[in-house]
């Protein structure tokens, strides 16, 4: 296993064989061959480096709410950045951990009467979760306000990157391999209580149009070019559609419900039937948004 050395410097928690299913919002998921959950920065940076050293691969556990969890886990260690969760202000900016809950950012900055981020209001995981897949609404996508990043590369060394126009997409960066450490968002002053409002109305809208935190990951889809997905399944009636345990949600389409013991198989089916009644109804094609570790 992992090297002596390294185990005499590890500050933060590990484990064998750990659930990954509570870690998700899906609820689903198999066991982590090795879970590890660093204290510092410098754990972390170890911990690459040491699994790098006995050909471990890695995965990048954020707050688990896009992920999908094949049922009989996944070999190689998943790392957590649960611990890294540091937030701080400074003029223009907020600068948070990777493994910060973007939910905490922007509860800060509306308290502190920082405008900039209240699109964001509702939407669950982690700071660097959200910056690995642009995350976003129609309100606007994270990236744009994104000043800079702090990545660790997969050979171990830090770079600071400041994004340029093609860094990000649609739900989709350029991150690749790389963990998210740190990030920078730009914040500009704002009135406090608008700020305070218009977060409160964005989650509130979040909160009647789409299913809780729990018991989905989601968006299971990408909205095709100037199309709804949720309105695409819809109409080709898939609204309540079930296999297994798993439920294609009455309240938004593009949501699958996990009723309860749901199973990633159940989903892999579902996510294929509504592709295939979605290509038979409208001919469009649906590209996946939440990530699989299959
Ligand atoms: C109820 C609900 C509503 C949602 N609404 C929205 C929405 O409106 N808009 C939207 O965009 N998304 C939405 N999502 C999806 C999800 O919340 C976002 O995609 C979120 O940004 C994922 O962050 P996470 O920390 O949970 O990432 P995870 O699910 O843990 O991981 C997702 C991917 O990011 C990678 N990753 C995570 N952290 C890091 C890191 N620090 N460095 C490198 N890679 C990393 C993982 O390896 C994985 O590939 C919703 C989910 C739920 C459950």
């Amino acid at each position: 296993m992992l090297p002596a050395d390294w185990r005499k410097r590890f500050r933060g928690r590990w484990s064998l064989g750990r659930l990954l299913a509570p870690e998700t919002t899906f609820r689903i998921g198999g066991p982590a061959q090795l879970y590890l959950e660093p204290e510092s920065v410098t754990d972390l940076v170890e911990s690459v480096v040491a699994l790098r050293r006995i050909g471990m691969p890695y995965r990048i556990l954020g707050g688990g709410s896009n992920l999908l969890v094949a049922d009989r886990g996944v070999e190689g260690a998943v790392l957590s950045l649960a611990r890294l969760r540091q937030i701080k202000r400074s003029e223009g900016r907020i600068t948070a951990d990777g493994g910060a809950r973007l939910s905490t950012v922007v509860r800060v900055a509306a308290e502190q009467g920082l405008s900039g981020l209240e699109p964001f209001g509702g939407i669950p995981g982690t700071v660097g979760g959200a910056v690995f897949g642009n995350a976003g609404s129609k309100y606007g996508a994270i990236g744009p306000r994104v000043l800079a990043l702090e990545l660790l590369r997969p050979e171990g060394q830090l770079e600071r990157v400041v994004p340029s126009g093609s860094f990000f997409g649609y739900r989709h960066s350029l991150v690749g391999d790389s963990v998210v450490l740190r990030v920078e968002l730009s914040v500009e002053p704002g009135d406090r209580e608008r700020v305070g409002r218009r977060t409160q109305d964005i989650v509130r809208e979040r909160n009647r149009t789409q299913p809780g935190w729990v018991g989905n990951a989601g968006c299971v889809f990408k909205n095709p070019p100037g199309a709804s997905a949720g309105r695409l399944i819809d109409d080709a009636g898939c609204k309540g559609l079930t296999e297994g345990r798993i439920r294609v949600s009455r309240r938004h389409a593009n949501f699958f419900e996990n009723v309860g013991g749901g199973r990633a198989e159940s989903v892999q089916r579902l996510i294929d039937r509504v592709r295939k009644r979605v290509r038979r109804a409208s001919g469009a094609e649906l590209e996946l948004e939440v990530r699989r570790w299959l």
